[in-house]
C-alpha cells in the first residue's frame, strides 16, 4: 500500500503523457518561450503501462490522463486499452482542452475511459480565445453534447477563476450546473512555476462563488461524496438542479490532509506534491519492478504534509522550494 508518513493512503495516480497542447490559456503556460520536450523525452505507453502495472500492485486503482494535451499525443486510445487491461485498475478518466474530443470521444469510450474534465473558463466565444489564446469555444461546446451520447458519466466542467476575466461569469456558470446534468468545478488559480504580481492580482478565493449564490438568493446544498471522484472539490446542489457545482480551492483552504494522489510527468518524473519541485524519474529503474515500487516509497517518503501555496500570496518564506515547472508541464 502506498501509505506516507501522514497516513495518507494513494490510490490514484494522474499521468501527464505530453507537456505540448494546441492552446496557451495565459494562466497555465506563457504565450511563447517555453520549450518542449524532445519527443524521444516523453514515455512510451510500453513504460507508463510498465510502471502503472506496479502502481497498480501497490494499490493504485483510479488513473487520470493529462497533458499538456492530451490528445495531442498520437494514438492515446492504445494506450488507454493497455492501462485498462491492468488488473486493479478499474477506473481511467481524461482531463482535456475538448478541442479534439468530439472527434475521439467514441474511441476514448471503447479504449476505457470512463469520464472526463473538460476544461471550459469561459462561455463567451471571444472571451475564451482570449483566455486560450486562440480556442474555439464552438468546438468545446460540441465536446461537452458528444460528451453526453458517448456516455461519459459524469461530464465536469472545470473553471480557472481569474478576478477581471471570467469573475462576472460565475452566475452563468451556476445557471449551467441548474440547466444540465453537469458538474461545475470552480479552481482557484494557483501558482505553479509562477507566482509573480500577474498571479496575485489575478487570483481569487472561491468564497467568490458562495457570495454569488447569497446574492442571488440561491441556496446550496452540500453534497457527501457522492459525485464519482469527487476528488479534492467540496460540491453543491442548486435548488431544483440538473447538475452540481464544486469548489477546489487550495490556495484560500488546502485539502492536503486527504490528498491521495501521485503525479507521473510526461519526462517519466513521479511528483509528490503538485507544488513542491521534489521528483523522481522512473527511467532508472525501468525494467525492475522492484526498484519501480522502491521509487514509489521514496516519492511517498518525501511528501510533504502539505503545500504552501498561500505563502506566495503574502511573498512569505517557505520551507522547501517550489516547482520551476508550469501547471502544462506537470498536468494539474
Ligand atoms: N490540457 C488539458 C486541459 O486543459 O484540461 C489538461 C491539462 S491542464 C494543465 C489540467 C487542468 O489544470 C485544466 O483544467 C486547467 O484549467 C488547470 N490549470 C492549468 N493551470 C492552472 C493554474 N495555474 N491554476 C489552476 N488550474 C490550472
Ligand atoms: Fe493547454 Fe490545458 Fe494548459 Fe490550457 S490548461 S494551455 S489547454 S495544458
Amino acid at each position: 500500500m502506498l501509505i506516507d508518513q501522514f497516513q495518507r493512503v494513494h490510490d490514484y495516480l494522474r499521468i501527464s503523457v505530453t507537456d505540448r497542447c494546441n492552446l496557451r490559456c495565459r494562466y497555465c503556460m506563457p504565450e511563447e518561450g517555453l520549450a518542449f520536450l524532445e519527443p524521444n523525452r516523453y514515455l512510451s505507453f510500453e513504460q507508463i503501462t510498465e510502471v502503472v502495472t506496479v502502481a497498480a500492485k501497490l494499490g493504485v486503482r483510479r488513473l487520470r490522463i493529462t497533458g499538456g494535451e492530451p490528445l495531442v499525443r498520437p494514438h492515446l486510445e492504445q494506450l488507454i486499452q493497455r492501462l485498462s487491461a491492468i488488473p486493479g485498475i478499474d477506473d481511467i478518466a481524461l482531463t482535456t482542452n475538448g478541442i479534439y474530443l468530439a472527434q475521439r470521444a467514441q474511441a476514448l469510450k471503447e479504449a476505457g475511459i470512463t469520464r472526463v474534465n473538460i476544461s471550459l473558463d469561459s462561455l463567451r466565444p471571444e472571451r475564451f480565445a482570449k483566455i486560450t489564446r486562440g480556442g474555439d469555444l464552438s468546438r468545446v461546446l460540441e465536446a461537452i453534447e458528444t460528451s453526453y451520447e458517448v456516455g461519459f458519466d459524469p461530464v465536469k466542467l472545470n473553471v480557472v477563476l481569474m478576478k477581471g476575466f471570467n469573475d462576472d461569469e460565475i452566475d452563468d456558470f451556476l445557471r449551467l450546473s441548474i440547466e444540465r446534468n453537469v458538474t461545475v468545478r470552480f479552481i482557484e488559480y494557483m501558482p505553479i512555476g509562477h507566482e509573480g504580481e500577474d498571479w496575485k492580482a489575478t487570483y481569487l478565493p472561491l468564497e467568490t462563488v458562495l457570495e454569488r449564490c447569497r446574492v442571488n438568493g440561491w441556496e446550496p446544498v452540500m453534497l457527501e461524496r457522492g459525485i464519482k471522484g469527487n476528488g479534492p472539490a467540496q460540491n453543491y446542489q442548486l435548488p431544483g438542479a440538473k447538475g452540481a457545482f464544486g469548489l477546489i480551492h487550495p490556495v484560500s483552504d488546502h485539502f492536503c490532509q486527504s490528498c491521495n494522489r501521485l503525479r507521473l510527468t510526461a519526462d517519466g518524473n513521479l511528483k509528490p506534491c503538485l507544488y513542491w519541485e521534489d521528483e523522481f524519474n522512473v527511467k532508472q529503474a525501468l525494467g525492475d519492478e522492484q526498484k519501480l515500487a522502491d521509487l514509489f516509497q521514496r516519492a511517498l517518503e518525501a511528501k510533504p504534509e502539505t503545500h504552501e501555496m498561500a505563502k506566495a500570496l503574502h511573498g512569505e518564506e517557505k520551507s522547501h522550494n517550489p516547482t520551476l515547472r508550469r501547471m502544462s508541464q506537470i498536468g494539474g
